[in-house]
């Protein structure tokens, strides 16, 4: 039978309410036993690493995963990590460019509702999770309702539904139907393990901030910005649109640049990525020097923007780092 690791973090999969709200609860051994039949398929081995809300996720703990990955990665065929759907994506992002040159399966899962209620769907969740990990495919994923998803592409979409997580600006990887497997055939072959070196990243620096830009938006508030963080993502208007008008925010994006700080430029829009050489309010931007986001999306460039400022000082290997794509987090044509 085939062995997998599975790691608890927490989660509403995890959860029962005591009083206080939903808060977790289960412990990895408890979690497996709500599906005795995966026990005859496959030998589970758990591990309880944290039992958090994933709202309380925090960069040390996607180190502490990616080093139990790294520590056992040897005895496993593939790994299940239990997971709040709140930050999962987050998480699956960051433990892709941690765990550099994987040739086994990583699967992210949690659910809607807790595994002790009725209407869960933490049984199919989980249930297909396992399924997924004993394949011939390599990575960081998250299968949610039947899907999966490649790491670097998912995004909460929906608080309540069971169809909470969409891949955005790529295709689902596969899916999953009472335990039947249907691979994307046009992509399904960049999944499959190289012999790469597997190699932990696990230096992050989280002195960053993520912005979203309004109408109106107070500019003093970079010149807080730029004596605090190393890095900026900047969530502009549009395909690209940064105010120079009434609040000059470009003339400061120079000024941040200038004090060598990572500016990220992307965008507030959930599909297809910024093009920043279209609309003055774009061009005018120091291209050469920002960081151009493509397509990738938030959670994704925020562990990549920690990832790259822990591995360098130097902008302008930041920026090449950023602007490379890792695992289709950034669509080539874009
Ligand atoms: N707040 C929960 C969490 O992210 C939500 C969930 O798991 O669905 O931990």
């Amino acid at each position: 039978m085939k062995e997998i690791l599975v790691i608890a973090t927490g989660g509403t999969i995890a959860s029962s309410d005591e009083g206080n709200g939903l808060t977790p609860h289960y412990n990895v051994s408890e979690l497996i036993s709500f599906i005795p039949e995966a026990e005859s398929k496959f030998t589970i081995t758990g591990k309880m690493l944290m039992n958090i809300d994933s709202s309380n996720m925090t960069p040390k703990c996607w180190v502490k995963i990616a080093r139990a990955i790294k520590d056992h990665y040897e005895e496993y065929e593939g790994f299940v990590i239990t997971h709040g759907t709140d930050t999962m994506a987050y998480s699956s992002a960051a433990l892709t460019y941690m765990l550099k040159g994987l040739s086994k399966p990583v699967i992210l899962t949690g659910s809607q509702y807790s595994i002790e209620e009725k209407c869960t769907d933490a049984l199919q969740n989980l249930g297909d999770a396992l399924n997924f990990a004993t394949e011939e495919i390599a990575g960081v994923f998250i299968v949610f309702d039947g899907k999966l998803i490649c790491g670097t592409r998912a995004m909460k979409v929906k608080t309540k539904s069971y169809d909470a997580f969409e891949s955005v600006n790529f295709p689902y990887v596969a899916e999953i139907k009472h335990g039947r497997i249907t691979y994307n055939k046009y992509i399904s072959a960049h999944f499959k393990p190289k012999s790469e070196p597997f190699v932990l990243r696990d230096k992050v620096c989280d002195n960053i901030v993520v912005l979203k830009i309004f109408p109106g938006i107070d500019t003093e508030l970079f010149n807080f910005i730029q004596n605090r963080y190393r890095g900026i993502i900047i969530e502009s208007f549009g395909i690209g649109g940064i105010p120079f008008e009434n609040r000059d925010v470009i003339s400061k994006i120079k000024e941040m640049t200038d004090s060598n700080i990572a500016v990220v430029v992307t965008t507030q829009c959930l599909e297809e990525g910024v093009d920043l050489g279209i609309y003055e309010v774009g061009k005018k931007l120091p291209i050469n020097k920002i960081i151009y986001a493509s397509d990738m999306n938030t959670e994704a460039l925020v562990p990549k923007l920690m990832c790259a400022l822990g591995m360098s000082e130097n902008l302008s290997e930041i920026k090449k780092y950023i602007e490379m794509p890792i695992m289709f987090d950034i669509n080539r044509d874009c």
